[in-house]
């Protein structure tokens, strides 16, 4: 009981408020049976108006990069959606900003822990690679490109948003050998 509770304790965060341009709204998914974990960045706008993760081009890119239905993406019993942020933070002149600091070390370790089915988490974003592979000091592509490395529980993964093709198109690797084990991986966890 009290570890769902945390889940109304997350929501009713409001630690940096005063640097959220559209006020606290935390989005995330949660619950101690999870088998996949994604740690991503932070909710876009609109996440924000949703009250949603990834209700936008960048979930429907990454539901097809796993290879689950939305009906399963949205299980909280499959799938934990935990973002290095999880309010809204605003945009700036190239995109949005960076996942508020206050965040995580208020709150990941908390909802980190009960999550004994863990089998699988993604790593989204260089702030969740930060966190997550903290040896790692590579850059993103540099990270995701040794993949391999991280089997069979992680995976590192780049941001799926469209501000991300050009990336795609310089990596064709990701598509042909990644992706495909990626896939494998999630049905594996799954089935
Ligand atoms: S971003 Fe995190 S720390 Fe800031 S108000 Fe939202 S839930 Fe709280």
């Amino acid at each position: 009981m009290r570890r769902l509770s945390m889940l109304d304790d997350v929501r009713c965060c409001s630690l940096c408020a005063a640097h959220l341009p559209l006020g606290p709204r935390p989005i995330l998914q949660w619950h101690p049976q999870a088998r996949i974990l994604i740690a991503g960045q932070a909710p876009g706008l609109k996440a924000h108006e949703a009250g949603v993760p990834f209700t936008d081009a960048s979930g429907e890119r990454l539901r097809g990069w796993l290879g689950l239905t939305a009906e399963q993406f949205y299980n909280p019993q499959l799938v934990a959606i935990l973002p290095m942020g999880f309010c809204f933070p605003g945009s700036g002149k190239s995109g949005d900003l960076p996942p508020r600091p206050e965040c995580a070390p208020a709150w990941r370790q908390a909802l980190l822990q009960p999550l004994k089915n863990l089998q699988l988490t993604l790593v989204i974003g260089k702030y969740a690679q930060a966190w997550h592979l903290p040896d790692n000091k590579t850059s993103l592509t540099q990270t995701v490109a040794a993949w391999q490395q991280y089997l069979p529980h992680i995976i590192p993964l780049p941001h799926p948003s469209p501000r991300n093709n050009i990336w795609l198109k310089r990596n064709p690797w990701f598509a042909e050998q990644l992706l495909p084990e990626l896939k494998a991986r999630v049905n594996a966890v799954l089935s």
